[in-house]
């Protein structure tokens, strides 16, 4: 099946522009979300092969403008196929070193952006897929979610929500043929994790046995696959993108 349309969240850049180059060149169409004005979604969309894709702007947070967002991206493509909740923030903070007026903050940010405005996302895009007979949900996780860093106290509780949203979603629309699937990456080389990445590569490196840490096509290459016709049987997993890094801990 090509020419479906797709929504990635976050996608000028990082994990959500290798999303939006893998579906573009398997022949879908593309809405690149991003959050922010400026030139560069509109870069990401024009360099993406094949035509129709669009640009949709939208604070994951604001549940009105994800609403907005999902109706659009569905208006100009045409109808929805796949969603890919890929967006989200880290914001390192350790219990005590944080204030509680910045713990309130960074968990209400964090929660928002990461579970609650896919959660939201999925909301709207069931509706359009319906129309449709069926789609593909595909959410981008992170094996913070399995090892509860001691500063990530607030991504790692998002991402393990994501994880509980993607199985109880997968129970709910199977039987209208929307399968819904995780993925829950290691360290990617993107701007989110370059700062760590820079401090301490070596050892983030050796995690793996591959002594690297993943590109973003790879992660990508897994959610094209998860967000195929054959991958229905895959509703309901989270898949462990960690490069036996976890055989080595
Ligand atoms: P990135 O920082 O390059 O991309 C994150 C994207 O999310 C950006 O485009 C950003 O604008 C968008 N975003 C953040 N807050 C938003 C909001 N409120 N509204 C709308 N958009 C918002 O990082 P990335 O590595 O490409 O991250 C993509 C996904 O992969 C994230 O969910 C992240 O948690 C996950 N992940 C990343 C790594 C890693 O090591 N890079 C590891 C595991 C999981």
């Amino acid at each position: 099946m090509t020419g479906r349309a797709v929504l990635v969240t976050g996608a000028s850049r990082g994990i959500g522009r290798a999303c939006a180059a893998a579906f573009a060149a398997g022949g879908d169409r593309v809405a690149v979300h991003h959050r922010d004005s400026g030139p560069l979604a509109e870069q990401v969309r024009d360099a993406l092969p094949g035509d129709g894709h669009v640009v949709v702007r939208a604070d994951l947070a604001d549940p009105d403008q994800v609403r907005a967002m999902v109706d659009e991206a569905a208006e100009r493509l045409g109808g929805l196929d796949v969603l890919v909740n890929n967006a989200g923030v880290f914001t390192p903070h350790h219990i005590l070193e944080t204030s509680y007026e910045q713990w309130q903050r960074e968990w209400r940010r964090t929660l928002d952006t990461n579970l609650v405005g896919p959660a939201n996302a999925a909301w709207c895009a069931v509706r359009h897929m319906r129309e449709r007979g069926g789609g593909r949900i595909v959410n981008v996780s992170s094996r913070g979610a399995f090892r509860g860093e001691p500063s990530q106290p607030g991504y790692a509780a998002s991402k393990a929500g994501l994880n509980a949203l993607g199985q109880s979603l997968a129970r709910a629309l199977g039987q209208y043929g929307i399968a819904v699937a995780t993925v829950a990456p290691g360290y990617v080389a993107t701007d989110m994790a370059s700062d760590r990445i820079d401090a301490d590569g070596e050892a983030i490196r050796a995690q793996s046995p591959f002594n690297r840490v993943a590109r973003p096509e790879e992660i990508a290459a897994a959610v094209h696959w998860l967000a195929s016709p054959e991958a229905e049987w895959a509703s309901g997993t989270v898949v462990d993108l960690n490069g036996a890094s976890y055989l080595r801990t």
